[in-house]
């Protein structure tokens, strides 16, 4: 599935219309950036948010705006109606594809709907110096959207491990979020 529309009329200027238009507009410099403009993006937000509301509330923005991606993501790039082990496979490939990470899953408890997810080459940290703290916020609230769009409950998801702890891919527990 490849999501490429313009969505025309209302909400033209938020995620949903915004989020596809890659694909036309840049004929000499195309759809791909560096890795480095994706973080200073990044970083230049998560640096004006946290002087402006303090870390915690930086925290969860990212993970707010991480959910609304992955939710996106999940709508218009994944067929959410496969079973489990193929839907893992496709999002597998597809954030391969995008360049996002390369996804692994360690655990999966069927009857819990627990998970144990490692993203390693992760965008937004390889090769960070260890800063004693996990900074993939965006990426915790990214796995989250994802899953729960895919499940229908509501997932969140931590991240356990990161470059940014002195490891070398990112690891996050997902479960689904009863007290939501
Ligand atoms: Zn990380």
């Amino acid at each position: 599935m490849e999501y490429s529309g313009f969505l025309s009329g209302e909400g033209s200027l938020k995620l949903s219309g915004c989020a596809g238009l890659q694909d036309s507009g840049r004929e000499n410099l195309g759809a791909d950036l560096p890795v480095a403009v994706y973080r200073l993006l990044e970083y230049s937000f998560k640096d004006e948010l946290t002087e402006r509301f303090g870390k915690e509330a930086q925290i969860q923005i990212f993970r707010g705006a991480g959910c609304r991606a992955g939710t996106f993501f999940a709508k218009h790039y994944l067929d959410l109606t496969l079973e489990l082990s193929d839907f893992i496979a496709q999002l597998q490939r597809k954030l391969e594809e995008m360049k996002i990470g390369v996804l692994r899953v360690e655990e999966a408890e069927a009857d819990t709907g627990k998970m144990v997810l490692t993203l390693a080459e992760d965008a937004d940290c390889s090769g960070l110096p260890t800063l004693g703290e996990t900074v993939c916020n965006y990426d915790e609230g990214f796995l989250a959207g994802v899953l729960t769009a895919y499940t229908q409950k509501p997932y969140s998801a931590v991240e356990v491990n990161c470059w940014a702890t002195g490891d070398r891919v990112c690891r996050f527990q997902a479960e689904v979020d009863e007290g939501s």
